[in-house]
């Protein structure tokens, strides 16, 4: 098993290897376009398999389950239509989300609405259009009242808790806290005898959903949560005397190992952890929803950039690059949160060889914190070569984060071409400095000089 992802892993490096020197050879890196982030389709693709299988291997044979892929880790129509075609749907929690998922041609029956923040529009869009619902709180389940009075609904319909098992070693993705925004908390007092009652009297409500966690939660306590949400069907089964909750929808939240290139922890190991503290949850008597993101996409994204300067400073070695905040947000603003592997790449977008000297990976924009990696150990690059930060698939360069106006890059999806070589195909394209101006106001230019109030000169 070990071994599998071993050469997994090694397979994935390769071909990033290959991804990065072809693209240099192809013109898609290069001086005027000093900055790409790169997927790998054939490393999405297996990933989509290991989840499939996973479940599979545990469940019941014949459970009906949806793996949900949560698109804010990676809101592309290519990649929801490529994992569309793995058989995966898509949890969605905007309108601009469920847009994509229907760009994509991801089908409403394979589609899961959970924001926390959902308007009367919304809810009334994703109830016409069949989509599941999970309301969030006691008075989003009022507004799903008055909609499942008005007009009957195809949608599966739930409500999503907090178990409060509490966080794990990054706040910002911690779900399960004790004050947490999301769900009905359920140790809060009363709350748990409210959401059994809500379900007693609200025969229509057949599903339940918690998501207890993201990066830096171990699994033992995403399984806890997992196992008190099924303590809680069980309850309201009882209570009602029927199988009323059909479905489990037990979110996502796998961490990625981001400190090396095995993928770790992996979907089997925690299917087989729930099967083993949830057996109940695998014996058939549930549906099963996930909701994974990261840990789907995370390790077939690489930003690639351009060292346009290498410099020295205070003694420390600086390769200025044109990778930073603006598509490695959480790591330049969290870096002891979010570290990030650096690859070294020659000119001709071949790996470096060492020896390693420790220097600074800067990105373009203008404030100091500004950095990829401080002080790391790195084949010394120098101007011309390429750093890459690996493991960026998810919620790295597709979350552009619009500092000093830098234009968004180009995304492009790589395969083996089957001859050798390496094939291309544009999942977005470069944001140009014309549509910069356009998304900045531009057609709005004379907005502020011309705005007097009535009667003042
Ligand atoms: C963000 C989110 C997910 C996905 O989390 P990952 O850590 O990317 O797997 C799943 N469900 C909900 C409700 C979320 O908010």
């Amino acid at each position: 098993m070990d071994h599998e992802v071993e050469a997994e892993a090694r397979e994935r490096s390769w071909r990033r290897d290959e991804a990065v020197r072809a693209a240099v050879e192809q013109g898609l890196l290069g001086p005027d376009a000093a900055v790409v982030g790169l997927l790998d389709a054939r490393g999405i693709r297996e990933s989509a398999a290991a989840l499939r299988t996973a479940f599979e291997a545990v469940l019941a044979p014949g459970t009906p389950v949806l793996h949900a892929f949560a698109v804010k880790a990676s809101p592309l129509v290519p990649v929801l239509r490529l994992l569309h075609e793995e058989g995966i749907g898509a949890e969605v929690a905007s309108p601009g989300e469920l847009a994509l998922a229907r760009a994509a041609g991801v089908p409403a029956a394979h589609t899961v609405l959970d924001s926390p923040a959902k308007t009367p529009a919304e809810l009334r869009e994703a109830l016409a259009l069949g989509i599941a619902v999970n309301a969030d709180n006691p008075q989003e389940l009022e507004r799903l009242d008055a909609l499942v009075r008005s007009a009957p609904t195809r949608s599966p319909l739930g409500i999503r808790v907090n178990p409060q098992i509490g966080g794990g070693s990054i706040g910002a993705t911690s779900t399960a806290t004790e004050t947490s925004k999301f769900g009905v908390a359920l140790r809060d007092e009363g709350a748990r005898e409210w959401v059994v009652g809500a379900y007693a009297e609200r025969p229509w409500l057949t599903r339940l959903h918690a998501h207890t966690g993201s990066q830096g939660i171990p699994l033992e306590l995403l399984a806890r949560g997992v196992a008190e949400t099924y303590a809680l069907a069980e309850e309201i089964n009882a209570r009602v005397g029927r199988q009323q909750i059909d479905t489990l929808d037990i979110g996502g939240g796998l961490p990625v190992n981001f400190a090396g290139e095995a993928t770790a922890p992996t979907y089997a190991r925690y299917a087989r952890l729930l099967a083993e503290q949830v057996p109940g949850l695998c014996a058939g008597r549930y549906g099963l929803v996930t909701e994974f993101g990261r840990s789907l996409l995370a390790k077939h994204g690489t930003v690639v950039a351009r060292v346009e300067y290498a410099k020295r400073s205070g003694g420390r070695r600086i390769a200025v690059t044109h990778a930073g905040v603006q598509v490695a947000t959480r790591t330049v603003y969290a870096p002891g949160a979010w570290p990030l592997r650096i690859a070294a790449y020659d000119a001709k977008g071949r790996p470096k060889p060492g020896p390693e000297v420790v220097q600074d990976v800067a990105g373009p924009a203008c404030f100091a914190g500004d950095l990829l990696a401080e002080g790391r150990a790195l084949p010394p690059l120098e101007q011309g070569d390429y750093a890459a930060a690996l493991d960026t698939g998810a919620y790295y360069f597709a979350h552009h984060y619009a500092y000093n106006s830098l234009a968004r890059p180009g995304i492009y999806g790589f395969a083996p071409d089957g001859a050798g070589g390496v094939a291309f195909a544009t999942v977005r394209e470069p944001q140009t400095i014309a549509e910069v101006v356009a998304e900045s106001g531009g057609a709005h230019a004379s907005a502020l000089t011309t705005l007097r109030a009535p009667g003042s000169r």
